[in-house]
């Protein structure tokens, strides 16, 4: 046994895509402790394990990761080994700086198993590693992986099978078979009820208003009694009971309670991207009989006929200045507008339900663009004071332009310090200088870089407070231009994140900017 200190690093993350069985803890683990064991030198080495279980490899912003390279720099570690590069990072530069520059520096062995790379091997050069560094680069493997995911998505969306994470109310995934869905009977009958009271010619708010008088859980409440998992968080889901009319119309025209399984309603724009788009229906994947039917298929369309029946005819879309900023209090719905000569806003829920004790009354759409905007020239006078401050700390401040000067003098100055430990550390290895020689001036290297490494830290914070008083001076122009126009604008509501109405007394206006809300 040696004092030497063999790291293993771990990482499992959802960006691993389909990959996951080959990249569980377990393989990683059992794949790098069988590499040391048959490893002569590093099998008397100890070894330390470093885990990220669920950690994204785009940064170095790991638990784990953090810990393991803040031990290689104390000089308490000698030798890390991954399973293949991406496991240690997948941002090309972050990780070449650590395998070119770094590692060699401090005179770290790294190793990566499947991508058949020792640094001893290849004197802390990671021209061979191409094949390891291609696959992170510009995010090209998972690009490719996400291809080979699509095409499997369409093949088994062909099939019938159910893709989407959470079952529609009323099913529930197969314990017995993969991606199937079968009948809950508990919901389903809450399901068979829905129809039954439109097949009779009850419009979607009276259905809302029957069940929520009867006390039948929505689909959301019922996940959360029966424990299932919810998308979103748990804890915003109230335990009083509110169905709204398009929680009634989302169950009576899902197609799927006929059997016919409906996939490929919404695509990913691109790799990376998580704001899935819709797909006009005509592109859509549609399975018949892929599950046992809820309602038979005469009653389904027979359902549609109600509905239309009583669907509004689809007026233009007026433009409406406060459209979707506007919250009830209580239960949390947003307000709907009334058009009348003098128009308001009013809570709907309210007369669905009593449960929430809603706001009855009405707010006018005058008395709210008083208040608007009132709280936005508070933020004005507000701005206006965060710039005076702001001033008077700037000229305190010294130049700035030194200030830029210096950070490229000192970063230069890093990256040649680098370098030359680089080289140092070649020489080192060629046998051209005595480790005693070395190990000096690596010590000298490393005292100096971290020195300035902490002076540029120290200018970059400097040159940070430039960027926020530029920031203060636009946010007061802009408030100060919205204020003088003399009326609420869309663009002055377009500051504005959101307004919860308690009552006609109370309202909270929340802009997007700061964490400011007016009560
Ligand atoms: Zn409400």
């Amino acid at each position: 046994m040696t004092d030497e200190i063999t790291a293993l690093y771990i990482r499992l993350s959802d960006d691993d895509g389909g990959d996951n069985e080959s990249n569980s803890v377990m393989n990683q683990r059992d794949l790098l402790n069988g590499y040391v064991a048959g490893n002569p030198v590093l099998n008397k080495t100890r070894i330390k394990e470093f885990s990220d279980d669920g950690w994204s490899g785009t940064n170095f912003q790991r638990p784990a990761v953090t810990e393991m390279l803040d031990l290689v720099r104390e000089g308490g570690i000698q030798c890390i080994v991954v399973k293949d590069l991406s496991r240690f990072g997948r941002n090309y530069i972050e990780v070449s700086e650590y395998i070119d520059q770094i590692f060699p520096f401090l005179g770290v062995r790294f190793i990566s198993v499947n991508d058949g790379y020792d640094s001893r091997e290849h004197g802390g050069r990671t021209a061979p590693l191409n094949v390891g560094f291609n696959s992170i680069m510009h995010g090209v493997y998972s690009k490719e992986l996400s291809v080979k995911v699509k095409q499997s998505y369409v093949t088994k969306a062909k099939k019938g099978e159910f893709l989407c994470g959470v079952a529609p109310f009323g099913y529930r995934r197969s314990e017995t078979e993969r991606n199937k869905l079968e009948v809950d009977e508990d919901a389903a009958a809450t399901v068979h009820r829905i129809f039954s009271l439109a097949v009779d010619g009850h419009k979607t708010t009276e259905i809302a208003a029957i069940l929520n008088s009867e006390k039948i859980d929505t689909p959301l409440l019922y996940r959360k009694r029966k424990g299932l998992t919810l998308r979103g968080n748990t804890a915003t889901v109230r335990d009083a009971n509110l169905w709204l009319d398009n929680n009634v119309r989302r169950v009576l025209t899902d197609e799927r309670y006929t059997g016919i399984q409906v996939s490929g309603k919404t695509k990913k724009p691109c790799v990376g991207s998580n704001r899935p788009i819709s797909v006009p229906e005509s592109e859509w994947i549609k399975v018949p009989d892929a599950h046992e039917a809820i309602v038979p298929q005469e009653v389904f369309e027979q359902a549609q006929r109600v509905i239309r029946r009583f669907r509004m005819p689809k007026t233009e879309k007026r433009h409406v200045l406060f459209a979707g900023k506007l919250k009830c209090g209580h239960c949390g719905h947003a307000l709907d507008y009334c058009k009348t000569k003098n128009p308001y806003y009013v809570c709907y829920s309210g007369r669905l339900t009593d449960d929430y004790r809603c706001f009855t009354g009405r707010l006018y759409v005058s008395d709210l663009k008083e208040l608007v905007f009132s709280a936005v020239r508070t933020e004005a006078e507000k701005a206006k004071d965060a710039k005076r401050r702001s001033d008077r700390k700037a000229k305190a401040a010294r130049p700035l332009r030194e200030a830029a000067a210096e950070l490229k003098k000192f970063s230069l100055q890093a990256g040649q310090l680098r370098r030359q430990g680089f080289t140092l550390y070649e020489e080192f290895m060629d046998g051209r200088i005595e480790k005693d020689e070395y190990m000096a001036d690596k010590e000298k290297y490393t005292q100096e870089l971290s020195r300035t490494e902490t002076r540029i830290a120290e200018l970059n914070r400097i040159l940070d407070n430039k960027g926020d008083k530029k920031e203060t001076a636009e946010h007061l122009s802009l408030l100060t231009r919205l204020v003088d126009a003399g009326d609420v604008t869309e663009d002055m509501v377009s500051l504005i994140d959101r307004i919860v109405v308690y009552d006609e007394e109370h309202i909270e206006i929340c802009f997007t900017f700061g964490d400011a809300c007016n009560g």
